[in-house]
């Protein structure tokens, strides 16, 4: 996997704040959002680890629509392990929600 040179100072602000874990986890212990999810400054604006994350490694774009998701197999909210992550729409986070169980349905009860 070839890392990104363009953002050098990302790279070390985002290794300055991360713990990996023994199963291969990049856990991120900066700030978090309201949701949980691991965010910091990039470019002018506060974006999610994981999406930073997505952009450098997989070259998700940062002004599209698409989001960086967690695959199922990592239950860590603020890790930013690109292997962690896939680049997909927004509809295929609520389909992974309803696979690991966190949708609750659309109030339906
Ligand atoms: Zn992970």
């Amino acid at each position: 996997m070839s890392v990104s040179r363009l953002h050098p100072d990302i790279h070390q602000r985002l290794r300055d704040k991360t713990v990996r874990t023994d199963d291969g986890h990049w856990l991120f212990t900066g700030g978090k959002r309201v949701s949980g999810h691991g965010a910091i400054w990039f470019e002018g604006r506060v974006v999610s680890v994981s999406r930073v994350a997505a952009h450098l490694y997989l070259g998700l774009d940062l002004t599209s629509d698409l989001c960086a998701l967690h695959k199922t197999t990592c239950p860590h909210k603020n890790c930013w392990n690109p292997e962690c992550l896939y680049v997909g729409t927004k509809k295929d986070n609520t389909q992974d929600m309803i696979t690991v169980g966190v949708f609750k349905g659309w109030g339906n009860d």
